[in-house]
């Protein structure tokens, strides 16, 4: 059984007493273990950044912007094997895998920009002979900590950024498909970053908080369940580290009566199942306005009975397994209770049955009607391929269920007004919002964020905000004697 391990200096590196099992999702085999590390691990790691992070830090913008270059050649031409990786481990389809390294590849292309963004300002004669400056300088040793859904993706939101601001970067990526994360690492060496610049300790709650707790560490940037993130966050603040951590999510979708349906049920057919409702931005809630329900109704339930379910190297498969059997048991028990609840469940694909992959963590997708708010599956993120209709009278009700939710990460509106779609667009208390379009993913030089509880932390991810994040800001303020020594001043300085 192949045990893998953490990633220190460059090469592979033992640590730890306890492993955990990787799954298959498909078949529900164990494929690997993964070392859980401790303490140690931890103090290894940061003593190889400290040292890597004593030249880097001292690179040139130039020099760090041309190893990005090699990198985002380095992943387009590994694309294939990276994606089987992250397919493997978490079960979602090869194109499916694909498309998120090429919005993490995104981010890599906008870090190959680092020279400009890293930009100070100039201020000449803020005083008679006084110039004032500013520069954004790193801030050591970056951590970051990633959830199971995007083991590229997110990674790459991080490490890029934060390493061509000239930090050194410690990754704890999930503990259950690790293995496409570990490569990434790799690739970057490869294309030029020093080892021991990004170094990998896989693990679990005992790594994090040795981490956190360490006083080398600069930042936390955590992506993941609320619950743990906002653990992450009063933790971080308690060690003086500056964090964002991004958390869960219930992403509504409002449907107003003269939306085109046929456009509006597509575009839900892919946000609410497409990786199996295994996606911070998936839309699990279609409210829909005044009597668009029914026609909605008509016109995705055929369109979900097609859906074909399937193991990742299927080529025809739209739509992966789960990712472990817990989650499996949590979204089944949740479905039970949403018809316990009285909700109709409209599409019911709990009981779906794959030759050859009978011991497999799926489930086909599943549509409810006639949702309420004080239900269990209205109320929890079940992250997983179940979509809830909530029917509202009008769209002042449907923008009153969006902003009384306590999430707060994406939404979308489907209309042909203008008017409607602007109002929604400034009153919506979401950090990300589409108009016609389902799953508003900014591009990597806008940012990435929700607001209310799918946020704790003052920054989001990528683009400018990750710029702050990763860089502390210096200003210096100067003069040059001119040959007229004016002695020592007791008031207090004006620059005047
Ligand atoms: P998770 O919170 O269980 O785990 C995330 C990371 O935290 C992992 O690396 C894990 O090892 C670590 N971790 C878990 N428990 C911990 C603890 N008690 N203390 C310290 N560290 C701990 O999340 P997950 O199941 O991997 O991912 C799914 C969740 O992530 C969903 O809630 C989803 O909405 C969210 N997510 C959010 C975004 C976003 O951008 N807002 C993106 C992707 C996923």
């Amino acid at each position: 059984m192949k045990i893998i391990k953490h990633y220190l200096n460059g090469q592979d590196h033992d640590g730890g007493d306890r492993t955990s099992d990787i799954f298959n999702p498909a078949t529900g085999e164990v494929i690997s273990k993964v070392q859980l590390g401790d303490k140690k691990v931890v103090n290894e790691a940061i003593d190889i950044s400290l040292k890597a992070l004593e030249s880097w830090s001292k690179t040139t913008p130039a020099k760090r912007a041309s190893i990005m270059f090699n990198y985002k050649k380095l992943i387009e031409d590994n694309a294939n094997t990276i994606a089987e990786l992250v397919s493997k481990e978490h079960g979602k389809t090869i194109e499916d895998a694909k498309g998120s390294l090429q919005r993490g590849l995104e981010v890599v292309e906008y870090a190959c920009g680092i020279p400009n963004l890293l930009k100070g300002e100039f201020s000449s004669q803020v005083g008679t002979g006084i110039d004032t400056f500013s520069m954004k300088q790193p801030l050591g040793i970056c951590v970051g900590i990633t959830p199971f859904n995007f083991p590229v993706m997110i990674p790459l939101w991080m490490f890029p950024l934060a390493t061509a601001c000239g930090n050194a970067f410690i990754l704890k990526p999930s503990e259950r498909d690790p293995s496409s994360t570990l490569k990434l690492v790799e690739l970057y060496e490869q294309a030029g970053a020093p080892k021991g610049l990004v170094n990998v300790v896989n693990g679990d709650k005992e790594v994090v908080d040795a981490l956190i707790e360490n006083k080398n560490i600069s930042s936390i940037s955590f992506v993941g369940s609320s619950k743990v993130a906002s653990y992450i966050y009063e933790k971080s603040a308690t060690y003086n580290k500056r964090v964002q951590a991004l958390g869960s999510a219930k992403n509504h979708m409002v449907i107003m009566p003269d939306a085109d349906v046929e456009q509006a049920s597509d575009a839900l057919i892919g946000a609410a199942f497409g990786s199996a409702g295994e996606r911070c931005m998936a839309i699990s809630v279609a409210v829909a306005v005044g009597n668009v329900a029914d026609d909605l109704i008509k016109s995705i339930t055929p369109k979900i009975n097609q859906i074909k379910v399937g193991p990742y190297n299927d080529k025809l498969s739209e739509m992966g397994p789960i990712v472990s059997k817990q989650a499996l048991d949590r979204i089944k028990s949740l479905i039970s209770s949403g018809v316990d609840d009285g909700a109709d469940l409209l599409v019911d694909g709990r009981d779906i049955k794959l030759q050859g992959y009978e011991n497999g963590y799926f489930i086909g997708p599943c549509l409810f009607d006639n949702v309420k708010t004080n239900m269990s599956i209205y109320k929890e993120e079940i992250f997983g391929p179940v979509l809830s209709i909530v029917r509202a009278d009008n769209y002042d009700q449907a923008l009153k269920l969006v902003k009384e939710n306590p999430y707060g990460n994406g939404c979308s509106i489907f209309t042909r007004d203008g008017d409607t779609a602007r109002d929604f667009s400034n009153e919506a208390n979401i950090g990300m919002i589409g108009v016609n379009i389902p799953i508003p993913v900014p591009v990597a030089y806008y940012s990435f964020g929700g607001w209310k509880n799918s946020i704790f932390g003052g920054h989001n991810a990528y683009g400018m905000e990750a710029i702050r994040f990763y860089t502390k800001v210096k200003t210096v303020t100067s003069k040059w004697p001119q040959g007229i020594r004016q002695g020592a001043e007791f008031k207090m300085p004006t620059l005047g």
